[in-house]
């Protein structure tokens, strides 16, 4: 039966495909007592969808090839392993033979065993295996809960998975794109975690908050997310899909019509120039960068290499991928941000500190970076080895206070001192710049601005501490918006102060590259913007439509605004 299930919008767009349901410890089971004369037939249902998971990984091993069945096979067979151990099938069967448990709640209540086991060890490595229980326990209990009609099947079969989950980490997210993922559904998170930004970058449509997404789907339901109403229609009509088909013949002639601007100058309708940068971390975000008519990398985040990676990447594994950044770049400005990370990017090296109470407050991006002056070094080299191919510009993110910039100053002299005598020929300057992202930064720039040659706004980490809202807590929703007045005046105060220092003051969180925000932004003076890659020619459409003196003069009546609803109808006016 058709129902719709409301969610809010993280990522633009809609997809078609099959659930699957990630969130093995809040099965629903039913945990009424088997009959004496039930346990036969419930043991001999466990074993058929134990067997059933067996095959499906199988299967799944087959499908992979290359670099991607290198990482994931080793996850296939630690699961494949788990599926037959001894111990763990011994204590099923007992649980439905002896205990009279169902299948599902005996599956349960094995995965809650295990997972108590594995929490209680020292072992950081085997604590983390608890993951792969409940990752194997949650194939078997959903194919003990699959039901679909044969028709569905086959057209999910076409077209893929959709993924249903209550979070999902970004290098997951990476990870099952690359796998033929279609798109996402969150019971809790934010339009502006990071998964929610890989998602934008992956083109995976995504929805958030989606509270019921996990009770009331099935493995192997039909889905159609409809990101943009914020809404997934599980077990679509053939009307549903009709306008599924009608938005994809939009999207693609939309598509056209913007691909036309993509050699264009970018300029305002009176004319004022506009530089637009890309946030780019994938070989095919540079590749659609450039032919988008980018004018640089406004920000590379080097957290994903340490993300993807287990362990930590060599230098030359970092030069590498820097040097190609720059090269794909083709002489345009690059500009790398040192590593940031921390809070909800934690690495698998184990760099990032355990145990924080508050790891958004805590020892993340540049605080980190200096606490590991070695690791932070082998980046630094990387760095500095790449800039010998092209112009690259240096980001530091969350930084506080000017000794942070002083020190990462000097880690940059030592590392080139050091090179130097390796014979290394290095360029002679290269810019140093601030994330303006923690408001004290923001508030004290000027002292910021004499050591730092530029200026980069983070407003998604910004926004969430100058609010004090966590940017991937949907509950926040009313209070973390980039339409409050306290953040539009802190944007202001940050790009004028950039302006007088006749330094460059650039934009990379999401609001850059939303159309939604582009009049607000360029009201409050900024010429400098910086997305992904995918949002460029939206970006620059919409900015030959708008007008710069005018906006201008509009900028001290949106800095009086007093509420985030005065300041949405202001530019509403604007827009008229
Ligand atoms: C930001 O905080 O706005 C930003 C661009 O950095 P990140 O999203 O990687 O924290
Ligand atoms: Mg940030």
């Amino acid at each position: 039966m058709r129902y719709v299930l409301p969610g809010t919008l993280a990522s633009r767009g809609m997809a078609l495909g099959r659930a699957r349901l990630v969130q093995p410890s809040r099965y629903a089971v039913d945990n009424r007592p088997l009959a004496e004369d039930e346990v036969e037939a419930e043991l001999e249902r466990l074993h058929r969808a134990l067997d059933t998971a067996r095959q499906e990984l199988r299967e799944l091993r087959g499908k992979l090839h290359g670099a991607l069945a290198r990482e994931v096979n080793e996850f296939i067979d630690a699961h494949s392993l788990l599926l037959d151990d001894a111990e763990l099938l011994r204590g099923l069967d007992d649980l439905v033979r002896i205990g009279h448990y169902r299948a599902g709640a005996a599956l349960k209540k094995q995965r809650d065993r295990l997972a108590a086991v594995f929490e209680a060890m020292d072992d950081p490595y085997l604590r983390s295996r608890k993951e792969d229980v409940d990752q194997v326990i949650a194939r078997v209990v959903s194919v003990l809960q699959r039901h679909t009609t044969p028709e569905e099947r086959k057209l999910a079969a076409r077209v893929g998975e959709v993924l249903i989950a209550d979070t999902i980490a970004p290098a997951d997210m990476a990870h099952l794109a690359g796998n033929g993922l279609l798109g996402v559904i969150t019971s809790s998170g934010s339009a502006y975690s990071h998964s929610a930004i890989l998602a934008r970058s992956l083109g995976l449509p995504m929805l958030v908050g989606a509270r019921d997404a996990l009770s009331l789907l099935h493995d192997e339901d039909l889905v159609l997310i409809d990101a943009d109403r914020g809404e997934a229609i599980v077990h679509p009509t053939a009307q549903d899909l009709a306008r599924y088909r009608a938005w994809q013949r939009e999207a693609a002639a939309e598509g056209r019509r913007l691909a036309t601007l993509a050699n264009a100058a970018t300029r305002t309708r009176d004319g004022a120039p506009i530089l637009l940068l890309a946030n780019a971390e994938t070989p095919a975000d540079v590749a659609l960068a450039r032919s988008r008519g980018a004018d640089g990398v406004g920000l590379y985040r080097t957290e994903f290499l340490f993300l993807r990676h287990k362990g930590l990447p060599t230098e030359d594994e970092q030069f590498n991928a820097y040097r190609d950044l720059v090269l794909g770049m083709g002489g345009l400005p690059v500009t790398i941000r040192t590593l940031d990370l921390g809070a909800d990017k934690a690495d698998a090296a184990g760099l990032v500190l355990r145990g924080e109470d508050n790891p958004a407050l805590g020892v993340r991006g540049v605080r980190l970076s200096l606490r590991y002056p070695a690791v932070f070094t082998t980046q630094i080299r990387a760095i500095l080895r790449a800039a010998c191919y092209g112009p690259v510009r240096v980001l530091v993110p969350m930084v506080t206070q000017p000794d942070e910039l002083i020190a990462v100053r000097t880690l940059f002299k030592l590392a080139r001192q050091d090179l130097k005598r390796e014979n290394i020929d290095l360029p002679e300057k290269l810019p140093l710049g601030a994330m303006i992202e923690v408001p004290a930064a923001a508030i004290n720039v000027r002292a910021l601005l004499e050591h730092a040659d530029f200026l980069a706004i983070g407003t998604n980490d910004l926004a969430q501490y100058v609010l004090a809202a966590d940017r991937g807590n949907d509950a926040l929703d009313n209070i973390y918006t980039p339409l409050q007045p306290a953040l539009l005046r802190l944007l202001s105060h940050v790009i004028g102060a950039g302006r007088r220092a006749r330094k460059p003051v650039s934009l990379c969180g999401e609001i850059g590259g939303d159309t939604n925000f582009t009049a607000m932004l360029l009201a409050l003076g900024l010429t400098e913007f910086s997305m992904h890659p995918s949002q460029l020619l939206q970006v620059r459409d919409r900015l030959a439509v708008l007008d710069h003196g005018i906006l201008r003069n509009h900028a001290a009546r949106l800095l009086r605004a007093t509420t985030h609803e005065h300041v949405a109808e202001l530019l509403a006016q604007l827009e008229d």
